[in-house]
């Protein structure tokens, strides 16, 4: 069923724009500030000790098993990042560090390939008898994901081969006819299909299938699980849609349960309709997607509204203050939407990448690569986020580290990995569905290269040149148009051409010849967005947006309290380039508005009164890296 795929990550390079920015931030900066704080050498923040456990379970050092029960997954993220940027940017010394790290884990592999600190220091006589709570499917999944991206960036097998035992057992272990069970955190479903479409050996498929259809079953799995243990980690109880598990995959039609799992669960829904050619499986994809974009997402790409159970609430269920918008559940809709786009191409889920990945993912680390978010409110109110019961989990600024630190590195892979979800290369079509400065090389029946060059999000131009091998080349050209631009010029080697939208994509078909280049100049004026009036909170409220780009109001630039500006219909709004200090090089929005001063009881019948002011918002993804204070992306008209 799949019509296009992904570029494998050496075809591309990312340089010139944007995003090369990010990517040379998380080489240089996150992945060795990850590392140190992997081996507790970074005193100011929460102790991992996620490679010391390891090594204890290794026999190379002595001590307890220290970290929440999913800490291996941590240096497994990791590897992967690592596995990208090696592809991009050769280092040895980082290659031997990574290398060390892996002979490590051999070493804390049991003999029957099992693998999971936690288990094997503390408990061994609990392995596998607790998916519902205890992640070592979940665990094994990220382990094996980092092992098929560190075999295709250095062609090691070593990573894979470890991974490979560990996969075996699991392979053998559960199935129909074997051992029941199903991942209470999903995960182990891509990374098995991930195995499989490497090594192309089916029984990797077969478990993978067998976890997404045995989930929804009667009786409940974990219903069975639980009674047949006298232990448990967390709790006794389980709620069947926070776990996915309320009905058969296929039935499913609203997104509901914990965000991040939900979503790894459909991102390898997708992928197995395609394997599979299986119509309804894909037919339940297409109607979840549509929930949780029409729905149940925030304007910034935030999903999992809730933060009882880090969860989908219901429909326009999204409030502002209390969003918890996990940063893994955004990275999760980036797989998914790219699974999706393989089976499919269409505007729609391009748009969806665009919006989590300029806002929430981007928002969810500190502009120097430092501190990082792992909830991501879209408003802030001062002495209420982070401190009061119901708002604790929405900080108003980025910690270092987390003691569940399941999102920066998510974010060092998924920003590592950009060039898989720009690119795109069907029968005789090559696809652009963002923009990504730098090269893709493809493989039509001549080979091409395309180079792009691109000063998006902040201005609205992109020039493709098209090298093909050979003098000249027949293809299809598909270009994605985001849907938030309605105006825009193309042109093609300097001359105006028109072209059409079709699902989100001009098609422009034609024998390109080197050198042959294609421009598009985007109309990026202010746009004033409003929300369905069903979500509650954002009634009488707009939020503007440039490009892809949301912007928010900060306390820093505009007097607190935030709730008291207003920015009336007729405001003139003003892009401005900053020009120095910590924003520099982004585009800011200056405009009138105004502050209303009321009363100081509690209630009164004076009208509050309202006095022009200067109102300053910035790009929602740099909040909070200023002078700490309130923000809020809607304001009220
Ligand atoms: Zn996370």
């Amino acid at each position: 069923m799949k019509t296009i795929k992904s570029l494998q990550l050496d075809k591309v390079k990312v340089y010139g724009d944007f995003w090369s920015d990010k990517t040379l931030l998380i080489r240089n900066v996150v992945i060795p500030y990850q590392l140190e704080i992997m081996e507790d050498k970074h005193p100011n923040v929460e102790k991992s000790h996620a490679i010391e456990n390891f090594k204890i379970a290794a026999g190379e050092a002595k001590g307890e098993f220290y970290g929440l029960i999913f800490q291996d997954s941590d240096v497994a993220k990791w590897l992967e990042a690592v596995a990208y940027s090696l592809i991009s940017y050769p280092d040895k010394a980082l290659e031997d560090k990574a290398d060390e790290i892996i002979n490590l884990i051999g070493k804390a592999q049991e003999k029957d390939g099992y693998l999971n600190t936690h288990f094997t220091i503390n408990y061994p006589e609990r392995k596998w008898q607790n998916l519902l709570e205890c992640h070592e499917l979940y665990c094994n999944g990220h382990m094996i994901e980092a092992a098929v991206a560190y075999y295709k960036a250095t062609g090691k097998i070593t990573f894979l081969n470890i991974m490979r035992r560990t996969a075996d057992l699991i392979c053998s272990r559960f199935g129909e006819g074997k051992t029941r069970g199903i991942p209470g955190h999903q995960e182990i479903e891509l990374a098995l299909i991930e195995l499989y479409n490497l090594t192309q050996e089916k029984r990797y498929l077969e478990t993978a299938e067998y976890f997404i259809y045995e989930r929804g079953k009667e009786p409940s799995y974990f219903e069975q699980e639980e009674k047949s243990r006298d232990w448990y980690h967390w709790s006794r109880f389980e709620d069947r849609e926070y776990a996915q598990n309320h009905k058969p995959v296929i039935e499913q039609d609203v997104a509901v349960g914990h965000s991040v799992r939900a979503v790894y669960m459909y991102a390898a829904m997708a992928e197995l309709a395609a394997l599979n050619d299986d119509k309804k499986l894909l037919d339940a994809c297409n109607k979840l997607w549509d929930n949780i974009v029409n729905k149940q997402m925030y304007i910034t790409g935030g999903i999992g509204s809730t933060v009882h159970g880090e969860a989908f609430s219901t429909s326009y269920d999204l409030p502002n203050d209390t969003a918890y918008a996990e940063t893994c559940a955004s990275i999760a809709m980036c797989f998914f939407a790219r699974r999706m786009l393989e089976i499919k191409p269409s505007g729609k889920y391009c748009d969806v990448i665009e919006k989590v990945l300029y806002n929430t993912i981007l928002a969810s680390m500190q502009l120097d690569g430092k501190r990082f978010f792992y909830v991501n409110p879209l408003e802030v109110i001062t002495g209420v986020s982070g401190v009061i019961k119901t708002h604790k989990h929405a900080l108003a600024q980025r910690p270092g580290w987390y003691a569940c630190a399941c999102c920066p590195p998510n974010l060092s892979r998924l920003i590592l990995s950009l060039g898989k979800y720009a690119w795109g290369e069907g029968k005789d079509t090559i696809y652009s569905h963002i923009y990504l400065g730098g090269s893709a090389s493809f493989d039509l029946s001549d080979s091409v290269t395309i180079e792009c060059i691109s000063k998006y999000p902040f201005e609205g131009y992109v020039c493709y040149t098209i090298n093909p091998i050979s003098k000249s080349s027949d293809f299809c050209f598909a270009v994605h148009i985001p849907d938030w631009c309605k105006n825009v010029i193309y042109k093609l080697n300097g001359k105006n051409i028109n072209a059409e939208i079709t699902d989100g994509y001009i098609n422009i078909s034609r024998t390109w010849k080197s050198g042959d280049k294609l421009e598009l100049i985007m109309d990026m004026q202010v746009k004033r967005v409003y929300s369905n009036l069903s979500v509650n909170s954002n009634a009488g409220k707009v939020c503007l947006q440039r490009g892809p780009v949301v912007y928010c109001f900060e306390e820093t630039d505009n007097k607190a309290p935030l709730s008291a500006l207003r920015l009336p219909e007729d405001s003139v709004i003003e892009p401005v380039t900053e020009k120095e200090g910590i924003l520099k090089g982004t585009v800011t929005l200056k405009m009138s508005g105004l502050k209303e001063t009321g009363d100081s009881k509690l209630y009164s019948e004076v009208k509050p009164n309202a006095q022009g002011v200067t109102l300053k918002a910035v790009p929602y993804y740099t909040w909070g890296n200023r002078s700490p204070g309130e923000m809020r992306v809607w304001i009220r008209q």
